[in-house]
């Protein structure tokens, strides 16, 4: 017993430190923030990520701010995430029926409303392929074709029937997983509550998706490091941000190895198999988290061609950033902009 506590205090420990190194890396804004004094910060390990927030405040204001992010965070968690036992989202999984709160309701249509406006390239319905790959990363082995064939029979969100106050399938093995649009979710409920409160400003940092509220005390406008993801410890280039929140998807964050080979966790809900079109990371920049991440994974599974064609199809409102092994593509309204600042000779800069 006393080994198991301390072998978790080892592994929340190197994932505080895995953590400290990730932040200074994905958020130059970090950075920048510890020149200025009056940001405080609490790191948090939930969501199956680090968590950072830095608020423009003393310490006294921040510890019961602290502690009420982390309680909405926690509320979040125990609906939407596909792990924990009781979650609403397990609940369906196993039951096929499940009467979600308002909040959990509103992020299951907002779901299905993106399943369906990007054709399946985002699809909360892919959970059976997610813990296919799961169980073959553990066995070290790839899925056979049968084994994804069956699972890639009951991936559809057409599948999923959400009435005023239920959700039930019409497949009863159909099964889903919001771990690519949660974590943009509780970004913006993080980000409505702190808005709420006399804090002036400050940034949260969800892995991959970054939200800044309020201004900096110079007036100037938050400066967002965008990884290298051939290099993770350095930068691509430098994006401002004077609002709302950037969320990335990336082919290097988050792998399964199998027979030595690397194999990354955004799927193709057409294939069943990790994306493999040329792109190595998508970022999304708009005004709700939620639609940022979810985005991010479906632009990322489209490539950029069909990504872009979105883009210009104007049905939702964002900026994208497209990295490939040489090349740095922006949206039209980012290269019209000067907001993007390239940091890398690895890439050419195609606008
Ligand atoms: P991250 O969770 O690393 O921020 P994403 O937001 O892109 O990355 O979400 C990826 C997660 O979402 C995967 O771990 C998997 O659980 C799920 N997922 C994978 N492919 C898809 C897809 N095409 N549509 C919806 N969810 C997906
Ligand atoms: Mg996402």
């Amino acid at each position: 017993m006393k080994n198991k506590c301390k072998m978790k205090r080892i592994v929340v420990k190197v994932a505080l430190a895995m953590l400290a190194v990730s932040l200074c890396v994905i958020c130059a804004s970090c950075r920048l923030l510890s020149s200025d004094t009056e940001y405080v910060s609490r790191s948090y390990l939930m969501m199956d990520t680090v968590i950072e927030i830095k608020l423009q405040c003393d310490r006294e204001v921040a510890a019961p701010v602290f502690d009420r992010c982390g309680e909405i965070m926690t509320d979040i968690e125990q609906a939407l995430s596909r792990t924990l036992p009781e979650s609403t989202v397990s609940q369906f999984n196993a039951a096929g029926k499940v009467t979600p709160d308002a909040e959990t309701a509103a992020v299951l249509r907002m779901a299905l409303e993106i399943s369906d406006k990007t054709d399946g390239a985002f699809d909360p319905t892919v959970e059976g392929v997610v813990s296919l790959w799961d169980t073959c990363a553990a066995e070290n082995r790839l899925p056979t074709e049968a084994e994804m064939r069956e699972r890639l029979a009951h991936v559809g969100a057409e599948k999923l029937i959400l009435s005023e106050d239920v959700l039930t399938r019409a497949d009863p093995d159909t099964t889903i997983d919001l771990g690519a649009i949660g974590k943009g979710y509780a970004i913006d409920r993080v980000v409505a509550y702190l808005e709420s409160t006399d804090i002036p400003g400050g940034v949260v940092s969800f892995g991959g998706n970054i939200a800044v509220f309020g201004a900096k005390q110079s007036g100037e406008p938050y400066r967002i490091g965008l990884r290298d993801p051939q290099n993770t410890t350095g930068v691509v280039g430098y994006l401002q941000m004077p609002s709302g929140v950037i969320s990335v998807s990336g082919d290097y964050e988050r792998y399964v190895s199998i027979g030595g080979e690397r194999y990354h966790h955004i799927l193709d809900p057409a294939t069943g198999y990790p994306t493999t079109n040329g792109l190595h990371s998508v970022a999304v920049i708009c005004e709700n988290g939620a639609l940022a991440d979810a985005l991010s994974t479906a632009l990322f599974v489209m490539g950029k061609e069909r990504a872009m064609a979105f883009y210009r199809a104007e049905i939702y409102d964002f900026e994208a950033i497209f990295v490939t092994d040489d090349a740095v593509l922006l949206t039209d309204g980012l290269a019209s902009s000067d907001r993007f600042e390239l940091a890398s000779d690895r890439y050419a800069l195609i606008p």
